[in-house]
């Protein structure tokens, strides 16, 4: 196990943790109760639960029809043929009347939940009043922004100006664009294991195979260098005593001559990997990576699409690590169900960008920007405080995980921050060969039959995540993940192949 998983006795799941003042354990425990019972009133009340014919003959019906007319491309769909029709908080309510634990914020996005009033309600209001504008200036894109530069990280906290698109993919793109505008050069650093996109510069970022193959040439100028990845050194090595040797490389690329790397503009980095399997690395790594930066003039971005507005228990993972972002990619739960996306990147770097570059039709529109505040009102909100209980809620489920590895030797790594946890299987312990991507699937698949979403990720596709809205009821979140240890227990044999 690589991070921040402790040998922990089993945490008591009546209350989230023991408290050392004790007045201050009686206000959290009013609060809490307050919290848990306004989180029981956004949910669902019973789910799982589905029928023996799960998902259904309804759902069969648009699900038969659907796949032949829909492109192959969409995976997903496939393995998980149920029709929803309604969602609160972490559950959907499908055509059959099945209730299924959404045990994946929908790829990290609802992380509020689905359908919180608050965000319903904003999104009604404002298609009440205004929708759509062009590139103009509305209240809300003010407010919005206003409230982003004031919530950043350190580095572009009131001091950023900010790009919006619509989806990720648009957003890593117009970051690399930003940047090479900003500086005036051209190659662009990303990093194995990484994911940005599936288009133009975001998918040359991109590493995996499978989003390349038969798609190229693709752009040119990137360069890909080592990610931190512990539980697998590409340099062999052992954290802490490897003396972070990935660091001392990508200083080496970027700072000596003879490695072809002359003008990188950016480099654009992961702070928690989402699709390469939630690996978490040393922040002495990106210390030193944005040292190198430094020294080398090129810009650090933070890709926070998948890791980023709350999920890992700060706003923005980058905070975990003690660096400052010279921009920071922002997409999925800052506009939760609403597509908004975008680029905070700091100030100075303004002036350098061609006015009327990078118009977008759909960017500034006006009902995202109403969603995505109340988004931002929900996950900041003190009395709430739904970081908090992501990192409560992350470390229980992470001292589970770690009981359930004493007796299942194929679970190999588990880590993560917060709602965002991982274990990574391997056919072996001693010599880490990865499990077959088919046998996470078989985890998947019998999951989803019990009713509950749970889905892969990992270089090898071994690797399950977790990433639950923050908003999930703590019974439900427990029940899942008792389900997972005994899933995994069941599917043992399976995992070694
Ligand atoms: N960056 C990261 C880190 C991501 O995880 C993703 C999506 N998984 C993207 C970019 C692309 O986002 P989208 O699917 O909205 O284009």
């Amino acid at each position: 196990m690589s991070s921040f998983a402790g040998s922990q006795p089993a945490p008591d799941r009546s209350s989230s943790g023991p408290h050392t003042d004790e007045n201050r354990q009686k206000r959290t425990d009013v609060n809490e109760k307050e919290r848990e019972q306004l989180i029981g009133e956004w949910n669902f009340p019973e789910a799982p639960k589905v029928s023996d014919s799960f998902p259904g003959p309804k759902a069969a019906e648009v699900f038969g029809e659907l796949s032949k007319l829909e492109t192959p491309q969409i995976a997903l769909g496939s393995v998980l043929p149920f029709v929803p029709e309604e969602a609160k908080g972490a559950v959907f309510k499908d055509v059959d009347g099945n209730f299924v634990i959404d045990f994946c914020s929908c790829i990290s996005v609802v992380s509020v939940g689905h359908q919180h009033p608050k965000v319903v309600k904003a999104i009604a209001d404002q298609a009440g009043k205004l929708g759509h504008v062009f590139d103009i200036a509305t209240r809300e894109k003010l407010d919005l922004i206003k409230r982003m530069s004031a919530t950043a990280p350190p580095g572009l906290r009131d001091d950023c100006f900010v790009t919006l698109a619509l989806s990720g993919t648009d957003a890593a793109c117009a970051a690399a664009k930003n940047a090479r505008m900003a500086t005036g050069k051209n190659q662009v650093i990303a990093f194995t294991g990484g994911y940005h996109g599936v288009f133009g510069t975001a998918l040359a970022m991109t590493t995996g195979n499978r989003y390349r193959e038969d798609y190229g040439p693709l752009m040119g100028g990137v360069v890909h260098l080592p990610y931190a990845y512990c539980y697998r050194c590409p340099f062999g090595m052992e954290y802490p005593k490897c003396g972070i040797e990935c660091a001392k490389y990508a200083d080496s690329m970027l700072n000596q001559p003879y490695t072809g790397i002359t003008d990188a503009a950016a480099l654009i980095v992961e702070p928690v990997q989402g699709e390469g399997g939630f690996i978490v690395p040393p922040s002495e790594w990106f210390q030193q990576l944005k040292q190198s930066c430094e020294k080398h003039g090129c810009l650090m971005v933070s890709d926070e699409v998948q890791s980023g507005f709350g999920k890992t228990g700060k706003l923005w993972a980058t905070e975990h690590f003690g660096f400052e972002p010279d921009a920071l990619i922002f997409g999925k739960a800052v506009g939760g169900d609403q597509p908004l996306t975008g680029v905070m990147m700091r100030s100075e770097h303004r002036e350098k960008l061609v006015l009327g570059s990078q118009p977008a039709t759909f960017s500034g529109n006006v009902i995202s920007l109403a969603a995505s505040m109340a988004n931002y009102e929900i996950m900041t909100d003190p009395d709430l405080d739904l970081m908090g209980r992501a990192t409560r809620l992350g470390e229980e489920m992470q001292s589970i995980f770690v009981d359930a590895q004493k007796s299942v030797e194929q679970i190999g790594d588990i880590r993560g921050l917060g709602l965002m946890q991982a274990i990574e299987f391997v056919k072996d312990p001693e010599t880490k060969e990865p499990a077959d991507a088919g046998a996470i699937i078989g985890i998947m698949i019998e999951m989803f039959q019990k009713g509950v979403i749970v889905v892969p990720a990992g270089r090898w596709g071994n690797t399950l995540r977790f990433m639950p809205p923050l908003t999930i009821k703590r019974d439900q979140f427990f029940d899942v993940v008792e389900m997972v240890v005994d899933t995994i227990k069941a599917h043992k044999d399976a995992l070694t192949g």
